[in-house]
């Protein structure tokens, strides 16, 4: 029997899991979660469930399916609040998985240590947010943290709330901000009309395939219509203002750039605001494991979902942001193949046509709202960019300009920004993209990104001590207790 570990029970991950198993594996599915579901079905903590949980979610029926699945055979091993935290590859050639379980940062976290026959990450992403002057005041979420209090904890981030940025991601918050109580005084996107229209409506009939994801965007449409919540594209909001927290937020008109049109400029009063722009994939531990990463930043797969790295795949949004259904049919893919089966398989010919459609819908998403090059010019020199080391926008321009480098290093090295304990997860793209800014260029001198980061997790020094000198090979030994 094949043993086969999944990073991550999200979409992908609890695809992958059920289709490894159906193929014969035994498998192990993993999270740092307390709960199976990943983001898109991030639900109510245990001890406070929902009567009818499934009016808050799209797709629940799925989900129930593949939870019973994982849950209730015996050769799937699930294993919840445990994290990940160092992939290491060993002088064999072999992989070595990292493992912490217990609460996370807790006291007393018990370390394990795989080396599995064949590995899937499915490890998601987490979402990005520009940064404006202001954003720095109680009251400003991404959009994502936004999301889970709503989804996760039913609490609304304000009373008059605004949302801005980019993406159909902003329609799915603005639902459930209002299912939570907030009342959304605006959305805000930042792509113009023209661009959306062009994007969106190009070839017409391969969004026949994409059917329940447009009846989903439809459904938000009819909540903003029925909730009269005002949605303008081509616009951003580029300052919060207030003392102690959020009171208002400047909107102005943005051109095909992302530069603010002068004279357009207006004050919106609010309690709270939230910015999304997108997504950026957990790429720590594919390249801690050898992936080879594109240029677009993703993890690079052949249409088996193989990695370059020998008995590692990647799925879900490490490999490109496509939304749940894209992720449910790269994981069923990957794991029906690692656990031995073929692309020829009669058994998978449906999650094959499924990823094609999904992987239309998402390069039209990605084109239809790609952040403009120029939303640097929003910021202040005093704007703070890196939140963990206080780095602002002018100290990051004037030290890339006055080390004439555009090497990632030096700029990190000289101004601490990404080294904090966020390790450059909220800031390393923005900070990348002032870098090349300042010198007019595309690529660093140096071969660094921000996304590297050996140890993925924090972990205790006394756990890192009690960590097993060799991995255990079978994914299905069961974990000790604590
Ligand atoms: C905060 C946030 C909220 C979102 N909410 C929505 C939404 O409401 N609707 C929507 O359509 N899309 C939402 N998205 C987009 C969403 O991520 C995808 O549509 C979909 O969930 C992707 O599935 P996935 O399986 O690739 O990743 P995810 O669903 O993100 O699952 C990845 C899982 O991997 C686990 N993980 C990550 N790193 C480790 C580690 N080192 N060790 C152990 N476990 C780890 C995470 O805990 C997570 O459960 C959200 C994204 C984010 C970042």
């Amino acid at each position: 029997m094949t043993d086969v570990l999944v990073v991550g029970a999200g979409p992908a991950g609890l695809a992958a899991a059920v289709a490894a198993r159906r193929r014969g594996a035994a498998v192990r599915i993993i999270d740092a979660a307390e709960g199976l579901g990943g983001q898109y079905w991030r639900h109510l903590p245990s001890s406070r469930p929902s009567e009818r949980e499934e009016l808050l979610h799209h797709g629940w029926d799925t989900f129930g399916s593949l939870r019973d699945e994982v849950c209730q055979d015996p050769d799937i091993v699930v294993s919840m609040q445990t994290e990940v935290w160092a992939i290491e590859q060993t002088a064999d050639n072999r992989l070595r998985v990292n493992l912490a379980r217990g609460e996370a940062d807790g006291t007393g976290r018990l370390t394990e240590a795989l080396a599995p026959e064949q590995l899937i990450l499915a490890t998601g992403a987490h979402d990005r947010a520009l940064p404006v002057p202001g954003w720095t005041l109680p009251g400003v979420f991404t959009a994502g943290a936004a999301q889970a209090m709503a989804k996760g904890e039913r609490i609304a981030i304000g009373e008059r709330v605004v949302v801005a940025g980019s993406g159909p991601f902003l329609l799915s918050v603005t639902a459930s901000l209002g299912q939570a109580g907030a009342r959304v005084v605006g959305v805000y996107e930042a792509s113009r009309s023209r661009a959306l229209a062009r994007h969106w409506l190009a070839r017409p009939w391969e969004l026949a395939g994409a059917a329940h994801k447009i009846g989903e965007l439809a459904e938000y449409a009819v909540h903003h219509i029925r909730g009269r919540v005002p949605y303008r594209t081509g616009h951003g909001v580029v300052a919060v203002h207030g003392t102690d927290r959020v009171e208002a937020v400047t909107v102005a008109v943005l051109d095909e750039h992302w530069r603010v049109v002068t004279g357009t400029e207006r004050r919106i009063d609010c309690d709270a605001v939230c910015f999304g722009h997108g997504f950026v994939p957990r790429l720590e531990l594919p390249i801690a494991a050898g992936c080879h990463i594109t240029e677009r930043r993703f993890v690079h797969v052949d249409a088996c979902q193989r990695t370059s790295a020998d008995r590692v795949f990647a799925v879900g949004e490490l490999t490109a942001i496509g939304g749940a259904d894209l992720a449910l049919a790269q994981g069923e893919i990957a794991g029906w193949v690692a656990a031995g089966g073929s692309l020829d398989d009669r058994d998978i010919r449906r999650a094959i046509r499924s990823r094609t459609r999904a992987e239309q819908f998402a390069d039209r998403m990605d084109r239809a709202h790609a952040i403009g090059d120029c939303w640097s010019d929003w910021l202040g020199d005093d704007t703070i960019v890196c939140r963990c080391e206080d780095v602002d926008a002018g100290t990051l321009k004037r030290v890339a300009a006055a080390t004439n480098s555009t090497g990632l290093r030096p700029l990190k090295l000289n101004t601490r920004a990404g080294l904090g304990l966020c390790q450059g997860r909220v800031c390393g793209r923005n900070v990348e993209q002032i870098l090349l800014a300042t010198h007019g260029c595309e690529e660093f001198a140096d071969a660094t990104t921000t996304d590297r980061r050996p140890i993925a997790t924090p972990i205790r020094i006394a756990d890192l001590a009690r960590a097993p000198e060799h991995p255990t090979d079978s994914v299905l030994n069961r974990p000790r207790s604590q």
